[in-house]
């Protein structure tokens, strides 16, 4: 038998909400949304002064003003709010080296086998929320739990500042109650089509068998049968840096002519531009890999002493990297462009939520 996993998901306290009434003591005690107040504008966190208003994050700032007419808003500081996160990390790290993180605020440990001797995972929770208010004067909540599902869950149940344990074999009983709707993996959409098929809660869901799931749901259906009965194998995945950003596609009519060739490696090289700039990343690497109808395949590459700067610069790579290959000998069915040896233009442990963020 596998021994059972230790689990601890830590969350903190209306984070970027917090972090401006810690730096501003005159938004102590009084609503507060993080966010910019103009007609598109959109909450990103709310004190919870603001919450007993209704006000919510992603609410549009217009909805959140007319429901709480007091309501402060500030705009974000995101390298605050990253320099925060950087040290809640550094003391996730005195315990153990599992740590994913979900986004600046959030993330799971996995403390099975800790680097500090502790009696139980509840000490260690109790003792790093403890950590992360005496370094940054902010509070967090935890689950503890025996998977990541319901250390998820636990969290939420005595926040703020609290902590709450679901011990091994009580994982069912504590979903049955919850509506599915407030299930972590189970969104919005996914949710009502749930209560479509009568499932409301977690009993309900559990009343399913796998097979009526797996209709409904394809490939999740294993992960809710599973949480319906307190399972959650996924493991604890520390984040682990990208090696490469590249793009292929296979095209339904071959290629042949250069003047299909080279705007399919400017559209290529565009989007492989765009997720390099939404990771805030970019490589000294271009490849260039092109398939041939008989399946033949080869890869070019050119290296850089510095990262690509720009779209532009990737794309004339591309096509520089092609030139040599022309006249075609036979006629390409794929083509692929890759940037790699990547170095973050950014220090950020957590930049995909900034660049979700960026628009506020
Ligand atoms: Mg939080």
């Amino acid at each position: 038998m596998k021994p059972v996993r230790r689990i601890i998901h830590i969350d903190m306290d209306a984070f970027y909400a917090s972090v401006e009434q810690r730096d501003a003591p005159e938004l102590r005690g009084r609503p507060v949304a993080v966010g910019r107040s103009q007609e598109r504008g959109v909450v990103a966190a709310a004190s919870y002064e603001a919450r007993k208003f209704g006000v919510r994050s992603a609410m549009p700032s217009v909805v959140a003003q007319r429901k709480c007419p007091e309501l402060i808003f500030v705009p974000p500081r995101f390298e605050v709010y990253r320099a925060v996160s950087a040290q809640i990390h550094a003391v996730f790290a005195r315990y153990t080296p599992l740590i994913q993180p979900l986004s600046l605020d959030e993330a799971y440990l996995d403390v099975t086998d800790p680097l500090l001797p502790r009696p139980s995972a509840t000490a260690i929770a109790q003792e790093i929320r403890a950590a992360i208010h005496a370094e940054t004067g902010l509070t967090a909540s935890a689950g503890v739990s025996y998977n990541k599902f319901l250390a998820k869950l636990a969290s939420d149940y005595r926040k703020p500042n609290g902590q709450f344990v679901i011990p091994p074999g009580a994982g069912e009983a504590f979903v049955a109650d919850l509506p599915v709707s407030s299930f972590h993996g189970i969104g919005p959409a996914t949710a009502a089509r749930m209560n479509a098929l009568g499932i409301y809660t977690g009993a309900d869901l559990r009343t399913q068998t796998l097979d009526i799931l797996v209709r409904h749901f394809g490939k999740a259906a294993t992960f809710y049968y599973g949480i319906a009965r307190g399972e959650d194998p996924r493991p604890v995945e520390p984040h682990r840096p990208r090696k490469s950003i590249g793009k292929e596609t296979t095209y339904e009519r071959d290629l042949r002519r250069d003047d299909e060739l080279y705007p399919a490696l400017t559209t290529l090289a565009q989007s492989v531009w765009h997720a390099c700039s939404k990771r805030h990343t970019s490589g000294r690497t271009v490849t260039l890999k092109l398939r041939y109808v008989n399946f033949q395949q080869l890869t070019r590459s050119h290296s850089f002493t510095d990262p690509i700067p720009s779209a532009t610069a990737l794309e004339e790579t591309a096509h520089f990297l092609l030139r040599p290959l022309l006249p075609l000998s036979r006629p390409v069915r794929l083509l692929g462009t890759t940037v790699s040896s990547l170095t973050s233009t950014e220090e950020s442990p957590a930049t995909e939520q900034l660049s979700l963020l960026s628009h506020l």
